[in-house]
Formats: C-alpha cells, sequence, structure tokens
C-alpha cells in the first residue's frame, strides 16, 4: 500500500514516519509533484485536516492522509486553537508565536493547555478521521531545543520537561499526533 502524508513539514514527517509500518509507502507531497501551499482554511481543527486530505485527492488523484494540529490554552478560551500557526501573524514564526502566548499568559495562574491533532484519511473513496490529544502546561519560558512549534513552551502532563527536552520516541508515545497516527495506524491494518 502507498499512502501520501500531505505535508511540508519535514518535523511532522519524521514523527509520522517512525510509526508507520514498513510495508505501508509513504510519499510525501514533493514525492507527487504537489508544490504549492495546500490550501487550510477552515475555521476548525477537523475541517483543516479533512480539507488537505481532499485537496491532494481531488487535485493528485492519490489516497493520502492529511494532519491538523492546534494548541488551546484554557485561561485564553481555547485559544490559538485552529489559529496556531499564525498566532503572532502571516509570518508563521515559531518563536514569535511563543512570545505572544507567554505575553497573554503572564500573570495568569491556570497554564492548563491541550495539544488536539486530527489526522484525517482519504482511503478508496472513503473518509476517516482519528484524533489525538496531549493534555499538559505551558511553561512560563522556553525549554529544549528538540522539536518544533510550540514544543519549547509545552511540558506534558507527568513530566517535567518540555516537549523540546525528550526524545522522537518519548513525544510520539504520548503526544496528540502520535496517539492520532496510532490510532490510524490501527485502522489501516484491520483493512
Ligand atoms: P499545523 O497543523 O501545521 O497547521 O500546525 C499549527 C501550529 O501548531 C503551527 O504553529 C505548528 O508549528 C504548531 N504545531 C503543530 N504540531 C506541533 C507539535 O507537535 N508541537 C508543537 N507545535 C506544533
Amino acid at each position: 500500500m502507498q499512502l501520501v502524508f500531505a505535508t511540508n513539514n519535514l518535523n511532522k514527517l519524521k514523527e509520522v514516519q517512525s510509526l508507520i509500518p514498513p510495508h505501508i509507502k509513504l510519499l510525501s507531497l514533493k514525492d507527487i509533484g504537489c508544490f504549492e501551499d495546500v490550501p487550510e482554511t477552515q475555521d476548525t481543527i477537523i475541517g483543516n485536516a479533512i480539507q488537505k486530505a481532499e485537496y491532494v485527492k481531488q487535485h493528485y488523484g492519490y489516497d493520502c492522509f492529511a494532519d491538523d494540529t492546534g494548541l488551546e490554552v484554557e485561561a485564553l478560551n481555547n485559544e490559538p486553537g485552529v489559529y496556531s500557526a499564525r498566532y503572532a501573524g502571516p509570518k508563521r514564526d515559531a518563536n514569535d508565536n511563543m512570545d505572544l502566548l507567554l505575553k497573554n499568559l503572564k500573570n495568569k495562574p491556570n497554564r492548563n493547555a491541550l495539544f488536539k491533532t486530527v489526522v484525517a484519511l482519504h482511503l478508496n473513496g472513503n473518509l476517516e478521521t482519528f484524533t489525538g490529544i496531549c493534555k499538559g502546561e505551558i511553561t512560563t519560558n522556553k525549554k529544549g531545543e528538540k522539536g518544533f512549534g510550540y514544543d519549547p513552551i509545552f511540558m506534558p502532563n507527568g513530566y517535567t520537561e518540555t516537549f523540546a527536552e525528550i526524545d522522537l520516541k518519548l513525544k510520539n508515545k504520548i503526544g496528540h499526533r502520535g496517539k492520532a497516527v496510532t490510532l490510524l495506524v490501527e485502522f489501516l491494518s484491520t483493512l
């Protein structure tokens, strides 16, 4: 079986690649000649995941899956949520996003947050979705060099290190994307 993973994010590709069994060949957007930005203009995480998967199926004809992720912060009415990538503006800069989040949470005692990933799978004309959630809290400053995005300021519940301080294997085991992709892999194994 071969499946396109509809992302240009090399960090996501690395995380997901290590969870997909070897008999499933993963193709990147580059592999299928897709070099444009895949649209994600919906106002929900699930809506964006579905939109990305459908775009690839419609324009390139491949069965594929796409993920969309958001960080929901309790004290900020679950913001930035679906707008996590552009929280600090259209540059989509991870450091700017983290700085703005830390500023908006300054002096707020409740630092609870969660990452949510929805994976949408387009396979044999059917659409399936899989959701993974990881709860934790936002630290008061950035820690760690690993990972990407908001990882340096997200500490998963039960751990004393941020996602940017733990290794990929552990992030995949306890993290939002790992959980959603594990459900995807379980589903594929039933076919
Ligand atoms: P998207 O799913 O690529 O649209 O990601 C939305 C935003 O969340 C971007 O700013 C990403 O950098 C960030 N993000 C997505 N996944 C993760 C993750 O696993 N850790 C930290 N930040 C992430």
